[in-house]
């Protein structure tokens, strides 16, 4: 049995995983190994962030982990909103306030392209692996459709005719940045077989 914690709050995205993984892959939440504190993530970079909260993980709890951490770069504000792309409005990490705010700085840009990164580091027996997956898009003039999270109503994928909100979990998930990072992922973990 491999046993690997994923560095998240969130069990919705472990249960994801452990799903696609053969039953000797055991992954654990936070929650499982007695983690309940804020994780710090004040790094200046997408990566960096990612490989701090999984360094804090292994070095408190002593455990092989994994983290990921997804930022949102728009090539005409020069890659903001990136690492603050939650927060992008405020602390209150309010998605239409966040989807407000970006729509208004595009206001008077001609360039709309976009990408979504999801950077996972992995940590085994103390060495650090990165995977990256990323989605080129543009930042629609509107929202539209009602599915997805974040700033999903706004982001029109490359090669697709609708927004990542009106896509089917499984289309959008065969085509995001987190789906991409985790296929490489999958692809890591199947090899240490
Ligand atoms: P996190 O690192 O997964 O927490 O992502 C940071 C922020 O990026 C989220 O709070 C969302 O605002 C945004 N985000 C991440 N992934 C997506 C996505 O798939 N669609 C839309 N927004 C996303």
């Amino acid at each position: 049995m491999t046993t690997i914690v994923f560095a998240t709050q969130n069990p919705h995205k472990v249960r994801e995983i452990q799903e696609m993984l053969p039953a000797h892959f055991k992954i654990k939440s936070l929650a499982e190994i007695g983690c309940t504190e804020d994780i710090p993530e004040t790094q200046p970079t997408i990566e960096g962030n990612a490989i701090q909260k999984a360094q804090y993980i292994h070095d408190h709890y002593g455990v092989n982990c994994f983290a990921e951490d997804t930022g949102l770069e728009v090539t005409a504000l020069n890659g903001a909103p990136g690492v603050f792309t939650a927060r992008y409005a405020g602390p209150q990490r309010d998605a239409n306030d966040n989807m407000n705010l970006l729509l208004k700085n595009l206001k008077d840009k001609s360039d709309r392209s976009a990408r979504f990164k999801t950077v996972i580091a992995l940590i085994l027996d103390g060495d650090i692996y990165t995977f990256e997956g990323i989605v080129e898009g543009q930042i629609a003039q509107k929202r539209s459709g009602s599915g997805g999270f974040g700033y999903d109503p706004i982001f029109l994928p490359e090669g697709q005719s609708q927004s990542f909100a009106e896509m089917d979990k499984a289309a959008k998930n065969a085509i995001s940045h987190r789906g991409r990072a985790m296929a490489k992922l999958l692809d890591y973990f199947a090899a240490m077989e």
